[in-house]
């Protein structure tokens, strides 16, 4: 018999505290706030009492999640590529307000004690432009004239998006390509490299 009590394999969730904003799994964007924590035995049962569309539920605990936090995770991909400032300087005053707010949700404590990590402008970090394209598809079906058969037809776009505020739509990749090529910002101006000079 093990002497000691083997750790959990799987780490426990954290557990929210009232007033924080939480999700309920899978509804993306349905969000509310703790009231309270609830334990319960007979059955035994762990939960929250939130409020969600002014409405007060019980939710289990494993139902509630965090909520979205687009800004952020798009920052932190940005950080990932060491381009945090430029995305910040990006960003309009609202938007960098929004971030700000997410980050202190998410990092309650690094906001107390270290509020100099929270994203911020710095003066003179040049914006990086860079367009992200997606391409969605619509599915048409038509019966032929006669009656025979059922065409299928798929209408294909490409959606260009930076966080400058830019948003277009094309309608070829190649079209899509050159118009984030004349967007983005040229990367690898590096002195060392030849050919980059202006
Ligand atoms: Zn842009």
């Amino acid at each position: 018999m093990p002497l000691r009590k083997r750790s959990r394999k799987v780490p426990r969730p954290r557990t929210y505290t009232p007033g924080e904003r939480v999700q309920l799994r899978g509804a993306y964007g349905v969000t509310g706030h703790v009231l309270k924590v609830i334990y319960r035995n007979s059955p035994p049962f762990f939960g929250y009492l939130l409020t969600v569309g002014g409405k007060e539920v019980e939710v289990a605990g494993r139902d509630v999640v965090d909520p979205p936090r687009p800004l952020l995770e798009e920052w932190r991909t940005w950080c990932a590529d060491d381009l945090g400032y430029e995305y910040v300087a990006l960003l309009d005053d609202a938007r960098l307000a929004q971030l700000q707010r997410e980050w202190t949700e998410a990092n309650p404590v690094l906001a107390r004690d270290y509020p100099r990590y929270m994203p911020r402008r710095i003066e003179g970090v040049e914006p990086v432009h860079r367009a992200k394209i997606v391409k969605t598809t619509e599915r048409y079906e038509t019966w032929s004239s006669n009656g025979a058969h059922l065409r299928v037809r798929h209408r294909h776009s490409w959606w260009l998006r930076c966080p400058c505020g830019l948003h277009e739509v094309v309608e070829s990749s190649h079209a899509a390509k050159t118009r984030k090529a004349e967007h983005d910002t040229p990367l690898g101006q590096d002195p060392e490299q030849p050919g980059s000079d202006p």
